[in-house]
């Protein structure tokens, strides 16, 4: 593969951004591919490679990059009317019906511009309207580029995890691990009071994908309810992924008391939300006086493209068909490892998958492989050992994924995120070709 054009392109951008681009994740080894354009389930960069993409703009893209026409002409036509205005308009109201009508615990939406602009909001509403100033959150969970959430280590030595944000931010964040209720009793029944909030993805879609324990989401509403703490849910990627239009939080029957959302709910342009209950979201300015605003919140461009892109997957089978397309995948991946790789583990559910790189001894097959996709079934000979947390996903070996495996995907013409931790995506434009494809390609480069 001729990588001539990026590379000199990668030259240029050093110069001028730092790293190179501007989002860290990007900054492949030892240069990344520059995307020229997409093509229904596959990139082409500047060299006139084609790649089977699976990061699908790390997740916002649930129809792959061919929009189908009636999601094409709608974001044209309201690019074409002028991009913005600084006035409310009509579509912005139908996507908060749209999402009222669809999402279980959402009864008004505030629409931002970025997952991380909502997180930021949700964690000062939650403090506003509870007069509290902590808030907890899972290790290994991410809530995007935010100083509150930014943070790393347990007990009373949490600290931030980046340089430029004060201790002060950490002071009021708290950690829990993942999917252990008992800590979370503990941590209750020592900080409760003070808890504003309890700020966690239904599942760890950052971080390995790990699926809740049953009961575990359950226990965490009923300690908030218990303490007067609020539950937010962060659906920035499984909103309108996991559990189709309900969100993970229909799929799983547990109602946060408030939900961010970005990604897919923009379909494919600059987005973030924040929904929950009136009584609590109207306490953002101006009905209350929590204050939030936003020069491009609320973008037509963006309400259209999220719209109508909801809009055509409800009337086209759209989750149906590929959590059957990502069902045949992960299961093809657990043959695969099953054969070749033992040790590891296929996670994932709905249209998200990964194969974790478990080491020896995470689990035994002692009864034969797992079925694909890990959900923490206590019944499965590997429960004991297959990943439930940000630490046992980070005991996996990241380094051989990141330096061998996802270099030879690479060179298969397979486009998978770069880390071990982040999750892979199917889209609609994924065909059954494509999906036998990439199973080719996991079967040499495993
Ligand atoms: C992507 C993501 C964010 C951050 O969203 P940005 O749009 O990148 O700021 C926050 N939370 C979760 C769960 C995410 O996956």
């Amino acid at each position: 593969m001729n990588h001539e054009q990026s590379r000199a392109l990668y030259d240029r951008a050093l110069s001028v951004m730092p790293g190179g681009v501007n989002s860290s994740v990007r900054a492949t080894q030892p240069y990344p591919f520059f995307v020229e354009r997409g093509d229904g389930g596959h990139v082409i960069d500047a060299d006139g490679n084609r790649y089977l993409d699976f990061v699908m703009g790390y997740g916002p893209l649930l129809l792959g990059h061919d929009l189908p026409d009636q999601v094409q002409s709608a974001i044209q036509r309201r690019a074409a009317e002028g991009p913005m205005y600084g006035a409310p308009t009509e579509v912005e109201v139908e996507l908060a019906e749209f999402v009222r009508r669809h999402v279980p615990s959402v009864e008004m939406t505030r629409f931002v511009n970025s997952g991380t602009e909502a997180t930021v909001s949700a964690v000062r509403l939650a403090r506003g309207y509870t007069g509290r100033d902590k808030i907890v959150v899972m290790r290994g969970g991410y809530h995007g580029a935010q100083e509150s959430t930014l943070v790393e280590g347990e007990g009373d030595h949490v600290h931030p995890s980046s340089p430029g944000i004060p201790d002060e931010f950490a002071a009021h964040t708290l950690t829990l691990p993942f999917n252990d209720a008992e800590a979370a009793h503990s941590l209750f029944a020592e900080h409760g009071d003070d808890i504003a909030a309890v700020l966690t993805e239904p599942i760890l879609g950052n971080y390995g994908i790990v699926h809740p324990i049953s009961g575990y989401h359950e226990t965490l509403r009923e300690l908030c309810d218990d303490h007067g703490s609020l539950l937010v849910f962060d659906e920035v990627i499984t909103g309108f992924r996991v559990g189709g239009l309900q969100c993970a939080q229909g799929k799983f029957g547990v109602t946060p008391d408030l939900t961010t959302f970005g990604k897919i709910v923009g379909g494919g342009f600059p987005v973030g939300a924040i929904g929950g209950r009136s009584e609590i979201v109207e306490q953002f300015t101006p009905a209350g006086d929590v204050f939030q605003s936003g020069t491009f919140s609320g973008h037509p461009v963006t309400m259209a493209a999220g719209l109508e892109t909801l809009r055509y997957a409800a009337e086209n089978g759209v989750y149906d068909q590929i959590n059957g397309r990502a069902e045949q995948l992960r299961s093809g991946l657990t043959d695969i490892v099953a054969d070749q790789a033992p040790e590891y583990t296929v996670v994932g559910t709905d249209s998200m998958f990964k194969v974790i790189f478990t080491r020896n001894g995470a689990g035994t097959q002692a009864g034969g492989p797992c079925d694909a996709g890990c959900v923490q079934d206590p019944d499965c000979d590997r429960s004991e050992g297959c990943p439930k947390n940000g630490h046992d996903i980070k005991r996996a070996e990241t380094e051989r994924w990141q330096r061998l495996f996802w270099p030879a995907m690479q060179d298969q013409g397979v486009f998978l995120t770069a880390n071990q931790f982040e999750s892979q995506f199917v889209s609609a434009a994924h065909t059954e070709d494509d999906i036998e494809a990439a199973l080719e390609a996991y079967k040499e480069a495993l």
